[in-house]
């Protein structure tokens, strides 16, 4: 007797296989989605909770209350973070997370850094911590690499935040090199800090492995940071790694390919960079919001009532047309998941029938693919949300 299979048996087992495989892919995709909507679900009331913080930050005076609403807004702030971290980790653990280069002046990405630093700093109650960048400039001329601006800040903001948060005396260090024999720019983060055990080192890059500190609870973290700058630093074509010593502090490393690109003057870069959070002075002008969230249409309007705009107010897509046709509408905030006629559709009607009033996206999507679709849908600016009154000023001036 033959141990072969048959072929209907070979076909039976194969089909069984295809089967199996499709199944995997179809809850891999349930999976993701349903983190997709968690995040967005996550968004939307942390847009209220932390515009409403902002609000009140700016009208209460008292030493508490201060501290009590920057204790809500660093909180909430983190919670984004590791919603974020979650979606881009399952992106980026199913290959789907797709970068979108484009010529970025590595000094101005640094000066972006810097302003963040500050509030990262005060956050953590380290104003004390110096900060020290290391910046190259050519003369006249901004320093141009070909990158993914959003993905190189988050992991230079990743290193940071990990280098204050894990540094109590002394300073945070940034810089970069550029190799010109080898091609490539090589990023640093240097820090002071607690410093990284030898017993713990092939373990930083891991993933879900956090590294507990007895005694010190407050340094808790996921553990996913890292493993994310890992991921993405390689996506972007470059490696990782870091130097460490208990009680002396840490220096990660990181490289990106560079070629001389192009270099742009600097006066252009300076005018790319410059904003303006300034409240502008809107009287007589008629500002829609359309907006199916009560707390984000509430919050909106108290972040522009000072402006002295007419503001007018629709919950639906529908309602948003029919009130542009009845007013003499200067600019709309237009969500883009409204119920019925969604975002989308509302800027298309709008477009084909040739109207070019400026109309900002909001959305609380997190994702790279949504802000494409935006940007090609005809809108004017992206507000993502959570937003804060000073996005929305220097969107309003410009
Ligand atoms: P998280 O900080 O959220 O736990 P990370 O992936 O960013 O996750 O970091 C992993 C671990 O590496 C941290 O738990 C921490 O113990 C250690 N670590 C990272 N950066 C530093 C640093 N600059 N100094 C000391 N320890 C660090």
């Amino acid at each position: 007797m033959g141990v072969g299979i048959d072929i209907s048996e070979r076909k039976k087992i194969e089909n069984e296989l295809i089967k199996a495989k499709e199944k995997a892919e179809f809850e891999n995709q349930l999976q993701y989605t349903f983190i997709q909507n968690i995040s967005h679900e996550v968004r939307t009331p942390m847009n209220s909770i932390l515009g409403f913080t902002e609000l009140l930050h700016n009208m209460l005076t008292g030493k508490k209350e201060i501290e009590f609403l920057d204790a809500i807004s660093y909180n909430g702030k983190q919670l984004l973070r590791l919603i974020d971290d979650i979606l881009d980790f399952s992106r980026l653990d199913k290959k789907e997370l797709s970068l979108h280069k484009e010529e970025v002046c590595i000094n101005c990405l640094i000066n972006n850094l810097k302003n963040q630093m500050t509030g990262l700093k005060k956050t953590h109650n380290k104003q004390h911590l110096k900060t020290i960048y290391n910046t190259q400039a050519k003369k006249h001329k901004e320093i141009m690499i070909y990158t993914d601006s959003n993905r190189l800040q988050q992991v230079l903001m990743n290193l940071l935040s990990n280098a204050v948060k894990y540094t109590e005396e002394g300073h945070v260090e940034l810089g970069y090199k550029i190799r010109k024999d080898k091609n490539d720019i090589l990023f640093y983060v240097k820090d002071t800090g607690i410093g990284i055990e030898k017993e713990y080192h092939d373990r930083i890059f891991q993933r879900f492995n956090p590294i507990y500190r007895t005694g010190k609870t407050h340094l808790r973290g996921t553990g996913l940071g890292l493993v994310i700058c890992t991921h993405l630093v390689e996506l972007l074509g470059g490696k990782i790694w870091f130097e460490s010593e208990p009680g002396k502090g840490s220096e990660f490393y990181f490289t990106h390919p560079y070629s001389e690109v192009s270099s742009l003057s600097i006066n252009k870069t300076e005018e790319i960079n410059e904003k303006d959070y300034s409240m502008p002075d809107l009287k007589g002008k008629n500002i829609l919001i359309a907006e199916d969230d009560e707390f984000s249409m509430k919050m909106m309007i108290q972040m522009i009532d000072g402006t002295n705009a007419n503001i007018h107010s629709a919950t639906t897509g529908t309602e948003a047309l029919e009130m542009f046709k009845n007013n003499n509408i200067d600019l709309i905030f237009l969500d883009i998941r409204l119920p019925g006629m969604d975002g989308y559709e509302v800027i298309k009607k709008l477009r084909r029938a040739d109207i070019r009033v400026p109309v900002i996206a909001q959305t609380a999507s997190a994702l790279q693919q949504d802000m494409d679709k935006i940007r090609l849908a005809g809108f004017d600016y992206h507000a993502a949300k959570p937003v804060s009154q000073n996005e929305l000023f220097s969107i309003l001036n410009k």
